[in-house]
């Protein structure tokens, strides 16, 4: 009978249980172009749930979705002089197409603030037309050259939020409630303990005026960017010629936004909550939530099929994803083994003796064991995972708390953000930053919304601190 082998231990080589699981678990595979993905249908589905409960809270906030184009023109990109110098690297360009050479050549989108920001400068006439509050879930192009499942990929899935607003103090507000939105969808949904706050100046959007995200840790210490909003300020308005009448009857350009998350949340929920029998997946998120294994012979197949059959629509009855896992051709032990695989919060394991007694043995992924009155089983679940979902929270604030050490020298700095985050104060030179990121590979993540404020001197050169408060230094993903 097949086996199902485990993924490389955690302990012993993170990066390759990462990969290991993503294989095993059949979320992706890796596709003939290099640094592309094929997400299979489990990923999908995990994907297609972190979609769906984003885009009702996108429209819960306002906004609309809508569809912009794959290909800009060249010259677009070019009209902005950060945001160019910021992707050029990374571009895919077409130069021909239709067995000619083009006359100008086309961007395949790294991201669609120039080709919204063009379509803006003809719909937007007056205050009238503001506030503009768009989103779009599309895929975009950024050529890698290191890449990770999810976590860098050629071409990625990702929604991407664009916002027109009269004042910067509305656009200001957008940015920040975006970043809200993210957070309450990370903690919430995700089960994901995000620090949110802004870039600091070297890492910030190429293009905006200050970027907001939100950084999350990951089981090897290391943080995983898992949303960014921006203001734009009024760059891309001058750039695109965006303007409008106001009320007072002047001319005066849009201030603007835009807001991302990608499939790299996924690689976020792998690397927070899995384990060294594989994904652990947040109860809200999850493809399935609970997967009924009926173990049965020959002569107890109906009772057991029944039996479970009943149980899986009393479950969807009340809203649950279920599955029942009644291929012949597996042993019970190589189900159980391939649902903690690919994660689902609970098993029911449903035998001829259960089917008498009217029992059913309940299974967490979390751990533990319970034997239970089939009665009122399903009427139980949706608290259990609730319970399930709060346990997971819990134990990745719990990680992140103990590596995150607040550090003031620089020796103490490296032992620090060599196991998790370091906390210290950071003069805001982005020469020094990129110093520290020299000796020490690590990046200024965030520097965060909620910390006390508190002065000091930068923990590498020594001079007076900015931001007024500590900075989130780790090795990042
Ligand atoms: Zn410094």
């Amino acid at each position: 009978m097949a086996k199902v082998k485990g993924p490389t231990p955690q302990s012993e080589d993170f990066s390759q249980w990462y990969l290991d699981v993503i294989q095993m678990a059949e979320l992706a595979d890796y596709a003939p172009v290099r640094g592309t993905i094929v997400v299979r249908p489990y990923g999908y589905a995990l994907w297609e749930n972190v979609q769906r409960t984003l885009d009702g809270m996108f429209k819960a906030t306002g906004h609309q979705n809508a569809y912009f184009p794959l290909f800009i023109p060249m010259s677009f990109l070019q009209k902005e002089a950060e945001h160019v110098e910021g992707f050029s690297p990374e571009l895919a360009v077409v130069t021909h197409a239709g067995g000619e050479e083009l006359e100008e050549p086309l961007a395949i989108r790294p991201t669609s603030e120039t080709i919204i920001g063009y379509m803006w400068s003809k719909w937007i006439r007056s205050w009238r037309d503001l506030p503009q509050l768009l989103n779009q879930w599309n895929n975009v192009v950024r050529w890698e050259m290191r890449t990770r499942p999810f976590l860098r990929t050629s071409e990625f899935l990702w929604q991407e939020g664009h916002t027109a607003h009269a004042t910067r103090e509305e656009a200001e507000q957008e940015t920040a409630r975006m970043l809200g939105v993210y957070v309450d969808f990370a903690k919430n949904h995700a089960a994901l303990p995000v620090i949110p706050g802004r870039k600091t100046e070297r890492e910030k959007f190429a293009g905006a005026v200050y970027t907001t995200t939100m950084e999350a840790m990951m089981k090897d210490g290391r943080a995983l960017q898992s949303a960014t909003s921006h203001f734009l300020g009024q760059n891309f308005a001058r750039a695109f010629e965006i303007t409008f009448q106001d009320k007072d009857l002047k001319e005066k350009y849009v201030w603007t936004t835009s807001w991302g998350l990608s499939w790299r949340i996924l690689g976020g929920i792998i690397m927070t909550h899995g384990d060294d029998r594989g994904l652990v997946l947040p109860p809200r998120i999850a493809p399935i939530q609970v997967v009924i294994v009926p173990i049965y012979r020959a002569e107890s197949r109906e009772a057991v099929l029944a039996a479970a059959d009943r149980l899986a629509r009393e479950l969807a009855g009340l809203g649950l994803r279920v599955h029942t896992d009644d291929r012949d051709q597996y042993t019970p032990g190589f189900k159980f083994h391939d649902w903690e695989l690919k994660g689902v919060p609970f098993r029911v394991e449903l035998g001829p003796r259960d089917v008498e007694a009217g029992t059913a043995v309940l299974a967490s992924r979390l751990g533990g064991k319970e034997t239970l009155p089939l009665a009122g089983l399903a009427q139980a679940l949706p608290e259990r995972l609730d319970a399930f979902h709060d346990e997971l929270l819990r134990r990745a604030e719990r990680f992140q708390k103990e590596r995150t050490r607040a550090v003031d020298d620089y020796r103490t700095f490296k032992e620090a953000v060599a196991e998790g985050f370091a906390l210290a104060f950071h003069c805001g030179d982005p020469a020094c930053e990129k110093a520290i990121q020299e000796e020490t590979k690590a990046t200024a993540r965030v520097v965060p919304a909620d910390a006390p404020a508190e002065e000091g001197v930068c923990v590498r050169c020594g001079r007076p601190a900015a931001y007024g408060r500590r900075v989130v230094f780790a090795r990042a993903y």
